[in-house]
C-alpha cells in the first residue's frame, strides 16, 4: 500500500497536522509513526510545581480554529477540569496538566503506529514513481508520496562531554535521578529556563551540593516584552522568511532572549529565595560557578570529577559530583550543513538545497532540491533557520504551521490525481 503521507514522530508538531488534516478535510491517505508507546510529551521534564511557557490557549488548534473539539479548553471541559482549572488561578497551567492534554488529543487519532521507531529512510522507484520507503523498529515498511518530519531537534551535547553515564541530558532527567543516592551531588550546566527548574528540583530532592554551571554571569530574564513576543506571530515568519540567511542570524540575536538562555523571573525568584534561606540556616547547598565552563572531566570510583575555568580570570578549579545534568538545549536543524542534518536524513544532504550552511526550506516547509524529481519532504518543527524562532522550541506557531502544511499536502494530492 501506498500512503499519501507518512509523518515520522507524533508529539505536538505532527499531533497539530493529524488535527489540521482532519480539520482542513485532507482525503489522503497518512500514518503517523511514533517510537513513544504514547503521544506524550517532555515527560522526563513533567517537574513539581513547573508550567508551561506559553499562553495554553496558543495549543494544537486554537488560534486558527478557536471551535476545534481540540482545543485545551474543550480537552478541559470534556474531562471535568473546567471550573477546577479556573478555579485555581493559575498564570499558566502545570506542564502535567498540559501534558495529558497533548496526549488526550494524541489518543483520538487512530492512524498512529506507536512503539515503533523509524530507524531507516531511502528513496524507492516504484514502477516509475519515486517515493519515501521508511522503515521501523518492528521491521515494518511503509511507502509514501509525501514525508512530514516531526521528530523534535537534536540534542546539544557538547563532544567534550559526550560518552559518560554520568552525564545526561535534561530530555533523561526523571530516568537519570531517580536513584540518586541520599544526599547526592549534581552539577548542572546551563542558564536556561531548564537549568533554573532543575536546580530548584533537585532542591526539592534534598541534594547535599548542587553547583550551577554557566558561562553566563547570571541566571538573565527571558525577554517577555510584548514587542518582543511578536516574533511569534505568523506575520513575522513571512518578513524572516524573505531574508537571506546572513540578515536571519543578524535578527536571531537580537531576539533570542524571548525563548533562549534565559528564564522566567518566578523561578529565578524562586532560586535566589532558597539560597538565601540556606544561608540563613548556614547551609549553602546551591553553588554557583558562573562565567565558568567545564574544560575537563574524569569518571572514576563511581564519582564524577569536572574541571572549571573562570573563561576571564582562567582560575581553576573542580568538583567531584554523582552526575552531570546538561541543560544545554538543542541544535537548530539546518544551520550547519550536514551534520546539523537529524541522523535519518544524513543521505540526502547531497539532494537538498543548501544555502552556504544553511538547510534551504521553502515557505510551506518543503525542504527545496537541486532537482525537482524528489518527492516532498516537510520539516515540521525544525525550521528555526529559516522560519524564525517560533518554528522550533515552541508551541506558539504549531497550529498555523500544521495548516499551511496541510495545504501544501492538499495541492500535491490534487497534482497526484490529475496527473
Ligand atoms: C523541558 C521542556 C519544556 C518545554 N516547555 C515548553 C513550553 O512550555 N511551551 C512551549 O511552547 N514549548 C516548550 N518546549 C518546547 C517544546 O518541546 C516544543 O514546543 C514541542 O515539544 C515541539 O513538539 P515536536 O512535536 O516538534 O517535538 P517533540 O515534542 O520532541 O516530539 C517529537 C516526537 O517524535 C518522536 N520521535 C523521535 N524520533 C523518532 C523516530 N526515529 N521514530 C519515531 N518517532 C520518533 C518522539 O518520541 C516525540 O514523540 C519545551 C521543551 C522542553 C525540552
Amino acid at each position: 500500500m501506498i500512503h499519501d503521507a507518512i509523518g515520522i514522530g507524533f508529539g505536538p508538531s505532527n499531533i497539530a497536522v493529524a488535527i489540521a488534516m482532519e480539520e482542513g478535510g485532507y482525503d489522503g491517505k497518512a500514518i503517523f509513526i511514533e517510537k513513544s508507546d504514547s503521544a506524550r510529551w517532555q515527560d522526563e521534564m513533567l517537574l513539581d510545581g513547573s508550567d508551561i511557557q506559553n499562553n495554553p490557549i496558543r495549543d494544537l488548534i486554537t488560534p486558527v480554529n478557536p471551535r476545534s473539539r481540540y482545543g485545551f479548553i474543550n480537552y478541559l471541559f470534556v474531562t471535568g477540569q473546567l471550573l477546577k482549572y479556573l478555579n485555581v488561578g493559575m498564570h499558566y497551567p502545570l506542564r502535567k496538566l498540559y501534558a495529558k492534554y497533548i496526549e488526550w488529543v494524541g489518543s483520538q487519532f487512530e492512524n498512529v503506529r506507536y512503539g515503533e521507531a523509524v530507524c531507516d529512510i531511502r528513496l524507492r522507484d516504484v514502477d516509475g514513481e519515486l517515493l519515501w520507503e521508511v522503515r521501523t523498529s518492528r521491521h515494518a515498511t511503509f511507502l509514501g508520496r509525501n514525508l512530514v518530519f516531526a521528530t523534535g531537534r537534536n540534542l546539544n551535547i557538547p563532544p567534550s562531554l559526550a560518552g559518560s553515564g554520568r552525564i545526561r541530558h535534561l530530555t533523561s532527567y526523571h530516568s537519570a535521578t531517580k536513584d540518586l543516592p541520599e544526599g547526592a551531588s549534581v552539577a548542572v550546566l546551563g542558564s536556561s529556563q531548564s537549568a533554573v527548574e532543575l536546580l530548584l528540583d533537585l532542591h526539592g530532592k534534598g541534594c547535599n551540593e548542587i553547583h550551577a554551571v554557566h558561562r553566563s554571569f547570571s541566571f538573565r530574564l527571558k525577554d517577555t516584552s510584548q514587542f518582543s513576543d511578536e516574533v511569534y506571530f505568523p506575520e513575522f515568519i513571512d518578513y524572516y522568511h524573505a531574508l537571506g540567511s546572513e540578515k536571519r542570524a543578524q535578527l536571531d540575536r537580537q531576539v533570542r532572549q524571548t525563548n533562549y538562555s534565559a528564564a522566567d523571573g518566578d523561578v529565578i525568584a524562586s532560586l535566589y529565595a532558597k539560597c538565601y534561606e540556606d544561608e540563613l540556616d548556614g547551609k549553602r547547598r546551591v553553588r554557583i560557578h558562573r562565567n565558568t565552563e567545564i574544560v575537563g572531566h574524569e569518571d572514576h570510583d563511581g564519582s564524577l570529577t569536572l574541571h572549571l575555568q573562570d573563561i576571564y580570570t582562567r582560575q581553576t578549579s573542580s568538583v567531584t559530583v554523582d552526575l552531570l545534568l546538561l541543560a544545554t538545549g538543542f541544535l537548530d536543524v539546518g544551520r550547519d550543513g550536514k551534520a546539523g542534518l537529524p541522523e535519518l536524513l544524513q543521505d540526502f544532504s547531497e539532494i537538498v538545497e543548501w544555502d552556504g550552511s544553511y538547510l534551504n526550506v521553502l515557505r510551506d516547509y518543503r525542504v527545496k532540491y537541486v532537482e525537482e524529481r524528489y518527492p516532498p519532504l516537510y520539516m515540521n518543527g525544525l525550521c528555526e533557520s529559516s522560519h524564525g524562532l517560533g518554528d522550533a522550541g515552541s508551541f506558539s506557531l504549531l497550529s498555523y504551521r500544521a495548516r499551511d502544511i496541510v495545504t501544501s499536502l492538499k495541492l500535491n494530492q490534487s497534482a497526484t490525481i490529475n496527473a
